[in-house]
């Protein structure tokens, strides 16, 4: 594998600015996403990928030709451009720790900004390895560019290298997958695979299997709003309902802060309103799509009780799917996973099956009818300015997509 290579394309992503806009209309929500996706489509074209091209949304597709003649499946694999609006990725200044020999990392030009092996228990295991971190001023930009760039090394590697036995593999690279508009012009019909991985995922060797399963729920509190002046005996003051209200709901369970491991919750995220009307937003969340149900009675059952103290209160509760616990569609495709592991086991390793408690573009895609399990990128501490990423890790993945072509190609 071309370890320097990897870490030059690594660099050329991360220095152009894709963060992402969640306020934006316009779609991609950012121009350095239009940026980097020209950008990747002139290194595809150089490798010979002659079909690469970003279409109207911002969207890049391409084709790593088959090497064989028989049919074999087509496999693809998705990373996105942007990254998270929550630190800025304007002027990244990656650094390179080569032969990490242990220890907490100060980043230089934030001497606060301090990567605790107390908090990153996985710098344990990257002794040795080359690391990249930022500066301390923005984030990294590892989630996902270093999806993308061990997807695209994947490419250069497959296209030197014909006598590795492959289908087509479609490759895809989204936009503003982080304010959740990651799927949003995406044709699965267009990708035209039987099985698609993003590789989105963190350190080395995981497998996501599992999403939440996601709704949201508005609940609208209508209370009585008169002049204060007027008000005795008269008014129902919305806000002192929806308080009553979410004191009713519990706090040591159901929460997020009080939940791990495969627990749901109903968690109130967003709250707006006066006298007269409080809107409430909720995620309902859990990895039995089943429960969600039950998740949104909790809530009816706390405005039934409100309503006994407030008599005059109204309460509407209205639920929206978002999207569905990749594992629910996983299960239609089960070598989407099983070939994943065994392309893993032939390079002597073990897969770990991991869990998101969240949901990814590959639980949308997977619902639409593509499988689409997530797989390991390197990245650590994401959307952060401790964002780290290993290089050693980024090769594993690479080593792990060529493995999984060529095993695809060879299932029969
Ligand atoms: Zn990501």
């Amino acid at each position: 594998m071309n370890t320097r290579r990897l870490l030059q394309r690594f660099f050329r992503y991360v220095k152009i600015d894709t963060t992402a806009r969640s306020e934006a209309k316009a779609y991609p929500s950012s121009p350095g996403q239009l940026r980097l996706g020209r950008l990747l489509v002139r290194e595809l074209h150089a490798m010979g990928i002659d079909d690469a091209q970003q279409d109207k949304f911002g969207i890049i597709l391409a084709t790593v030709p088959p090497t064989v003649v028989q049919p074999a499946a087509t496999v693809a694999f998705c990373a996105h451009m942007d990254t998270s609006p929550e630190t800025t990725g304007k002027d990244v200044k990656p650094q390179v720790i080569r032969k990490y020999s242990g220890g907490d990392i100060v980043l230089p030009a934030d001497p606060q900004q301090v990567i605790r092996v107390s908090e990153n228990p996985e710098l344990e295991n990257v002794i040795g390895h080359t690391l990249i971190t930022t500066d301390g001023t923005t984030l990294l930009g590892a989630d996902d560019k270093a999806g993308l760039a061990i997807i695209m090394e994947s490419a250069a590697w497959l296209m030197e290298h014909p006598e590795i036995v492959h289908g087509p593999v479609r490759l895809c690279f989204t936009c503003d997958e982080e304010v959740g508009r990651g799927v949003e012009h995406i044709d699965i019909g267009q990708i035209g695979a039987t099985v698609c991985y993003t590789v989105d995922g963190h350190g080395s060797d995981e497998i996501d299997v599992e999403t939440f399963s996601a709704e949201t729920a508005e609940v609208t509190i209508r209370g009585v709003n008169i002049h204060p002046s007027i008000a005795k005996g008269r008014m129902t003051n919305a806000l002192r309902v929806a308080a009553d209200f979410l004191t009713r709901l519990p706090r040591d369970r159901l929460a997020p802060e009080a939940t791990d491991g495969r627990e749901g919750f109903v968690h109130p995220l967003e709250i707006s309103g006066g006298v007269g009307e409080v809107k409430i937003r909720f995620l309902l969340r859990d990895f039995e799509t089943a429960r969600l149900e039950d998740h949104a009675q909790v809530l009816r059952q706390a405005a039934d009780a409100t309503v006994q103290a407030f008599p005059a209160a109204r309460f509407d509760v209205k639920v929206t799917r978002t999207y569905l616990n990749m594992g629910d569609g996983l299960v239609r495709e089960p070598r989407a996973v099983s070939l994943a592991e065994k392309a893993l086991a032939q390079l002597g390793r073990t897969a770990r099956k991991t869990i998101v408690r969240g949901g990814t573009d590959g639980s949308r895609l997977t619902e639409l009818g593509l499988p689409t399990p997530n797989l390991s990128s390197g990245a650590h501490s994401i959307h952060s300015p401790k964002e780290w990423a290993s290089l050693e890790e980024m090769i594993l993945s690479v080593q792990w997509l060529v493995a999984l072509v060529e095993t695809w190609a060879l299932e029969k």
